[in-house]
């Protein structure tokens, strides 16, 4: 990079890296507030988007969704709301609705969300969106961060800001730049996935299926489109690449209830993402934040990332906007951030844990079979599933007490045989 002289400076009050879903929730969210946000994005246009998402939004995020103006332009859009039935080898746990929360997120595929995201973004007064802009260097001074140092085409630009925010996704170069600490963990299983159209609805909802310790999807979605998906552990990666597209296939026709993709038609060729570790980073230092998968990245299996990448900016937002805008100290704002951002970071040890690749422990089989017997502790899991309530609810004497109170009093209940035959491998759930 050549001499910082000769480098164009420019003044903001928040400097957000990435106009993924993260920044730009971020950047509308502080702009409506009366700051001026600089939202700088490597990417050279507004309609590019992130290609590796199943992109099923919990319904813990309708909330911020509706507070962005994003739920009506996803509807008008042609986005589903969604809800997910559950099968496990002790039946299914069908969605049950709790009136405490909300009801449902949505199901829309990232080309279409991401460009009205943007859009979003670059319509409220106060956001400056740089596309091109690609942050190579942070600045400093002895207190803080203060800044950062982007590349477009040859030039380099400076933005100085009060605040620097990273929504620079799950190698974010913003957390490289200032060495935050980070917790990486592997993920022992791949993903595939592949868009149908004409697949006739199976039930009102999408479906999961927990072939523990792998896991099938169907995710009806915006338009009349499909996303099917397939999440196996890696052991059996090159048996699987054998054959690609038949071992997808053949795996998701053996499914209960699944979906007749058969008579509908693949309009893309099965995608894969083989590698996607865990990341959990350090969620401020003095000068900056990090939203989204900057701060936790979660394995994909259960579908978290933008819904809460959404949900952290809006933590950051309403932590910080007050002292952003009466110039005062921002690190005690930051703390209460990191605080609330906790609710991800408990989650996410679950998750993370989880895809080591092993097989459900005996406390999630216990509340998974519950589930399936029971329609409170049906309940229970979507709130748990949609991201509602902390996963130590699970630990509450009310809800063990309950869970094994209604297994034992199905004990004697079959559970559903089912082979799964993979070509040219199988898979077998143990009864
Ligand atoms: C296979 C797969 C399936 C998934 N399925 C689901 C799902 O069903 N549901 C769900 O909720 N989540 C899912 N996720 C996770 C979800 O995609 C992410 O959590 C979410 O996109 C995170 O949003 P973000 O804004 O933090 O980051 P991103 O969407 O990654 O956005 C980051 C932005 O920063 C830009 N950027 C990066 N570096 C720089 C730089 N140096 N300078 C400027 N700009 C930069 C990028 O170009 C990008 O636009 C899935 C992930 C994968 C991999």
């Amino acid at each position: 990079m050549s001499d910082q002289q000769n480098f164009t400076t420019h003044q903001y009050d928040v400097v957000i890296v990435g106009a993924g879903l993260a920044g730009c929730a971020a950047a509308r969210l502080y702009a409506e507030n009366g700051l001026k946000v600089a939202l700088l994005e490597r990417r050279p246009h507004i309609k590019d988007y992130k290609k590796s998402c199943t992109h099923y939004i919990q319904a813990s995020a309708l909330p911020t969704m509706q507070r962005l103006g994003l739920a009506e332009r996803i509807e008008e859009a042609g986005g589903l709301r969604n809800s997910i039935d559950t099968w496990t080898q002790w039946g299914w746990i069908r969605h049950e609705v709790d009136a405490r929360y909300p009801k449902y997120g949505y199901s829309i595929r990232r080309e279409v969300l991401d460009p009205i995201m943007r859009e979003l973004a670059v319509e409220t007064e106060g956001v400056d969106l740089l596309l091109g802009h690609s942050v190579k260097a942070l600045q400093r001074n002895a207190e803080r961060i203060t800044g950062v140092v982007a590349q477009n085409g040859r030039s380099n630009v400076v933005f100085e800001a009060k605040l620097v925010i990273g929504a620079d996704g799950y190698q974010s170069t913003v957390a490289k730049l200032a060495d935050t600490a980070v917790k990486e963990r592997d993920n022992n299983r791949f993903i595939y996935w592949a868009y149908y159209k004409n697949v006739p609805a199976s039930g009102k909802t999408a479906q999961m299926w927990l072939v523990d310790p792998d896991v099938v999807y169907h995710f009806p979605s915006d338009n009349g489109i499909t996303l099917l998906a397939v999440i196996i552990t890696k052991d059996k990666l090159a048996a699987f690449k054998e054959n690609i597209v038949e071992n997808f296939e053949s795996l998701i026709a053996q499914m209960p209830d699944a979906p007749r993709f058969d008579v509908g038609e693949r309009i893309t060729d099965v995608m894969g993402m083989i590698n996607y570790p865990n990341f959990e980073r350090q969620t401020w230092m003095p000068g900056l934040a990090l939203i989204g998968d900057a701060a936790v990245t979660s394995d994909p299996i259960w579908g978290v990332g933008c819904g809460w990448a959404m949900q952290s900016a809006e933590w950051l937002v309403d932590c910080t906007s007050e002292a952003l805008l009466a110039g005062q100290d921002l690190n005690r704002p930051l703390k209460q951030y990191h605080r609330k951002h906790s609710f991800i970071r408990t989650h996410n040890s679950v998750i993370a844990d989880y895809s080591s690749g092993r097989m459900l422990n005996g406390l999630e089989a216990l509340y998974f079979k519950a589930g399936t017997l029971d329609r409170r502790m049906a309940r229970l899991s979507h709130n748990l599933g949609s991201r509602h309530i902390n996963p130590l609810e699970l630990f509450y004497p009310t809800n063990l007490i309950r869970a094994m109170w209604v297994t034992f009093k199905h004990r004697k209940k079959p559970m559903e045989q089912h082979q799964l035959n993979f070509r040219p491998m199988s898979v077998t759930v143990q009864k």
